[in-house]
């Protein structure tokens, strides 16, 4: 992906958001997460921009904290594209609209990040801090 496509180009600055004190950040892990069957559809497919690839959502923004173990693969279309994606709804009509047998749906996204991570350290790999960490309160 080009970088100026996917940011913007302002008065020549990249407008990449600054890395905050807190913020958790792992490029490497973000770039399997990508690999990953999407959350809700379990489909797979090549992570991008558009509605058919694979988006990874951060389940509680990036401000004013980025955590990117709290992730969660998504299709475009479930994420994103189209009246009906999660940015797009309530979370109640998400919900529905997909049909999920769930109250919740921050909970179930945090459950499902928490498998993927605990699949990627299954896998060999390394997160950058605690596991407790990454899921303990996000206060700030
Ligand atoms: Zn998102």
């Amino acid at each position: 992906m080009v970088k100026s496509l996917q940011y913007g180009i302002k008065k020549g600055k990249n407008l990449k958001p600054k890395v905050k004190r807190n913020d958790i950040i792992d490029d490497k892990y973000s770039k399997w997460l990508g690999t990953q069957p999407c959350a809700v559809t379990g489909i797979v497919a090549e992570r991008g921009m558009g509605a058919n690839n694979i988006h990874c959502h951060h389940i509680h923004g990036r401000t004013p904290v980025r955590n990117d173990y709290l992730q969660v693969p998504l299709m475009g279309y479930i994420h994103s594209w189209g009246f009906s994606s999660y940015h797009s709804s309530t979370k109640a009509d998400f919900i529905k609209h997909n049909k999920l047998l769930i109250d919740d749906v921050i909970e179930f996204f945090e459950d499902i990040a928490k498998m993927y991570v605990e699949k990627y350290i299954d896998e060999g790999n390394e997160i950058l801090c605690s596991y407790d960490d990454i899921f303990k309160k996000q206060n700030n």
